[in-house]
């Protein structure tokens, strides 16, 4: 950007300029929209310059300029078609302390006046540098065409009724009125009434959207359970249905996603364990965001969202902006893997808890009660214990867990993918690493599947 634009305060200064032919009056056509006091300084002045010097819009020197003619001028226009006396005059000028532009003449001149749409006080100025006039005035007609000539008008009155609209919060609400007024309200008032019908318009829609409050953003933070469509809640169905958004970790599967209403925006917000991803903070920053738009937030989280799900933090952040939220729980992996393989997780004479854990943390390896687990009769449900499963089992033989406490691994639960192995703590490792799994899985310790028959067939293939 060689010319930066910007818009120069002229009301009350001096703009003069030199010439006073057919390239001064370009100008003057244009400089006579300002409210500077313009003079007109040439020994030959063509005659609708004297008309308007007449109506008062100008003042005129009939004589070349001398210096001391552009004196206290905050702007110098030399437009005498003539080089020679275009370079004298700005000169002259120069030195008296004006930006002066040449007209027709880029490289000397101080500055370049742009083409203009006038909706004032709305002033859209367009300039291309010199290198494509004809680009700025495509680009002017394009604008002239699109602006509604009572743009201005409304500019205006709406200037005035500015204090009346701080009764609204600022922002959105804000924002708001403001669009209805210039896209809405304001152009048919207009039309119908003409001007006196602007305010009192402005002042009916003024009171119904202090009446009306704005559409206030919400989050639901929900379980979409294991995979399977069918192992959604209702009210997951419901919410899904009405989100504008959908924020969904990696777990959640294509067909859940297919369920959010067309229009919803969805945003993949996966993460992978240990690996680079979208920072928790991040995240909380985008529920945040878009709530804060107005917009009806679906936080989709892998299973339950109170299990393993880093709910509280994403809380936290909603809390702290006061945007109204709830939570919609889920079927979390462990209750649709016990499901399937048949068994409870909790059992009268066998346990009365049940443990969820998690192999590791954000910190590495989790530890755990690892004395008490090892007793006999417990049961856990791990998850995220790939990685984990060699040190959980040394752990647990360290402890003096039974090496033959049964173990079921259970990857893609509900999927169409679903696999279940099914081997003892002894063989966890290496039994685990050599199934090579590649979907997300949970561990049952001291669970077996009811199906012995199954657990036989696993248990040889995986051997
Ligand atoms: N909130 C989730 C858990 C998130 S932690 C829930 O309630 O289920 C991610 C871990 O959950 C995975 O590493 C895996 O151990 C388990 N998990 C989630 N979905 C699973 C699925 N469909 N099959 C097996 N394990 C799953």
């Amino acid at each position: 950007m060689k010319h930066f634009p910007i818009f120069l305060a002229v009301e009350g200064r001096r703009i003069v300029l030199s010439g006073g032919g057919d390239a001064a009056m370009a100008k003057l056509r244009l400089l006579m929209k300002t409210e500077a006091h313009l003079t007109v300084i040439a020994a030959d002045i063509a005659g609708d310059i004297h008309k308007w010097a007449d109506q008062g819009k100008l003042r005129i020197i009939a004589r070349a300029m001398e210096p001391g003619d552009a004196l206290c001028a905050a702007l110098f226009y030399a437009a005498n078609e003539d080089d020679a006396e275009d370079a004298r005059v700005s000169a002259i000028a120069h030195a008296e302390g004006a930006l002066v532009n040449i007209v027709d003449n880029l490289a000397d001149s101080q500055f370049i006046t742009p083409a203009i749409v006038d909706r004032d006080p709305v002033t859209v100025a367009i300039g291309t540098e010199g290198a494509a006039p004809v680009l700025a005035r495509a680009i002017k007609a394009d604008l002239e065409e699109r602006l509604p000539t009572s743009l201005g008008v409304l500019a205006r009155i709406g200037k005035t009724f500015r204090h009346a609209v701080d009764i609204l919060p600022m922002g959105r609400k804000r924002r708001d009125f403001w669009t209805s007024f210039y896209f809405g309200t304001g152009p048919k008032a207009l039309a119908d009434n003409g001007e006196f019908g602007v305010i009192p318009a402005l002042e009916t829609l003024l009171d119904t959207h202090v009446m009306t409050t704005a559409k206030e953003g919400t989050v639901d933070l929900v379980g979409a359970g294991p995979g399977d469509p069918e192992l959604l809640t209702l009210k997951a169905r419901n919410a899904l249905d009405k989100a504008d958004v959908v924020i969904h970790d990696r777990l959640v599967t294509g067909e859940i996603l297919e369920l959010a209403r067309r229009e919803a925006i969805i945003i993949d917000a996966g993460k992978e364990g240990f690996g680079k991803s979208m920072a928790q903070s991040d995240i909380d920053a985008l529920i945040v965001s878009h709530a804060l738009d107005g917009r009806h937030v679906v936080r989709l989280k892998a299973g339950d969202p109170t299990v393993f799900g880093r709910l509280d933090e994403e809380i936290e952040a909603i809390e702290a902006h006061d945007i109204p939220y709830r939570i919609i729980p889920g079927i979390t992996a462990a209750s649709a893997a016990v499901a399937n393989i048949g068994q409870s997780l909790t059992k009268r004479g066998r346990n009365s808890a049940v443990r969820l854990i998690t192999g590791h943390d954000t910190k590495g390896y989790a530890d755990h009660d690892w004395k008490a687990l090892a007793a006999p009769g417990e049961v856990a449900a791990i998850y995220m214990g790939k990685k984990s499963a060699r040190f959980i089992q040394g752990r647990l033989l360290m402890h003096g867990a039974d090496p033959a406490t049964p173990v079921t691994i259970i990857e893609n639960v509900s999927r169409a993918d679903q696999q279940i192995i099914a081997t003892t703590l002894a063989e966890l490792e290496p039994t685990l690493s050599k199934a090579d799994l590649k979907g997300p899985a949970i561990t049952f310790y001291g669970l077996a599947p009811r199906d012995a028959a199954a657990q036989a067939r696993q248990l040889k293939e995986f051997a």
